[in-house]
């Protein structure tokens, strides 16, 4: 099992290997669960410093630390940059983190969540229930269990007004790998309304491993080739460690035409409060890269648009 749980000087750790060369090592407080399902390996360990963390084929999915911030961050650039997000989609997001921050819109009418995994959702609802937060109780979301590219290759066209690719990384052999390319985005495509929006998350900017700027860049590049508005951003992001970087397509509505006044105003009229890291100023300054970032988005000679025959993974 993929679980990279291992034992020294009396105590037990979690290593995430970012490559042959690197990891980030955990000391486990305690391991509240640990098991296989049809598609990856999960567990849920209590960590010291980041408290329960989800982590499926031995990648950090989000800590009880930090998964605000990212929950926060993936879904709120995108629903306020459409005007009136009714019918949303959510493929994958097993934590049911993703779902709690889009229920707080209340122009939200129905949200479908598709995962492949039945089981993390089982795991998460019982060992994790602080990040859902109620939202798999909230009578506007539905949960379908399946594969997210199978459900949009029968999904009805132009129905849903936006759309939350909250996958695990694409990773060779792993079950996200095709809800990355073109392909994907045409589909994704195909099921927004005339004005839809979309957004993914997509792996690290992280400048010292060259899978993953390759990645982010070519996420970047492929929903730029389907989206005439392709925006990328990031947030720091501990548990992830350091930066991670999150693409934005839209058919009509730009992201950058939003000053913070109609940012406040979006959010205080669908009555979202409470929030702990997103607000109207930085909604702006989450799309300003620094000048390497910037560079590499403009060119890096390694991305490329991905195709369904030629993906990219990350280590
Ligand atoms: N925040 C995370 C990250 O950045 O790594 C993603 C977290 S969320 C737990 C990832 C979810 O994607 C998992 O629940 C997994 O089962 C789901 N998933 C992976 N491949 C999928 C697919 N092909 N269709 C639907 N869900 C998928």
């Amino acid at each position: 099992m993929k679980d990279n749980l291992i034992e020294r000087d009396g105590k037990l750790w979690f290593v995430e290997y970012h490559s042959d060369y690197t990891g980030h090592v955990y000391a486990v407080r305690r391991v509240l669960y640990r098991g296989e399902s049809c598609c990856q390996s999960i567990g849920v360990y209590d960590l010291y410093h980041y408290g329960k963390t989800l982590v499926l084929d031995g990648k950090i999915q989000s800590t009880a630390c930090d998964e605000w911030v990212y929950h926060e961050v993936l879904v709120h650039p995108m629903m306020v940059t459409h005007p009136e997000p009714k019918r949303v989609l959510v493929i994958g997001g097993g934590e049911g983190a993703t779902a709690r921050e889009i229920l707080r819109h209340k122009t939200v009418e129905e949200v479908h969540m598709v995962d492949i995994d039945s089981l993390v959702l089982k795991v998460c609802k019982k060992y994790l229930p602080e990040f859902s937060r109620g939202a798999f109780k909230d009578p506007r979301l539905s949960v379908i269990i399946g594969d997210g590219r199978k459900f949009l290759e029968n999904a009805k066209q132009g129905f849903y007004d936006v759309a939350v690719i909250d996958a695990t990384d694409p990773i060779e052999g792993g079950p996200a790998l095709l809800l990355y390319t073109k392909e994907f985005y045409e589909l994704v495509w195909r099921c927004l309304s005339e004005d839809g929006v979309m957004v993914t998350q997509a792996v690290s900017p992280s400048y010292e491993f060259e899978d993953q700027i390759t990645c982010t860049v070519s996420i970047f590049r492929t929903v730029g080739s389907v989206f005439p508005i392709a925006r990328y951003y990031r947030a720091y992001i501990p548990s992830f460690d350091g930066e991670w970087g999150f693409v934005l397509g839209s058919k009509t509505h730009d992201p950058l035409d939003l000053s913070a006044e109609v940012v406040d105003e979006r959010l205080r009229r669908r009555g979202v409060d409470g929030l702990k890291y997103y607000h109207s100023r930085l909604h702006r300054s989450l799309f300003t890269m620094p000048k390497n970032i910037k560079e590499l988005l403009e060119s890096f000679p390694k991305a490329r648009v991905l195709r369904d025959n030629e993906p990219a993974f990350v280590y």
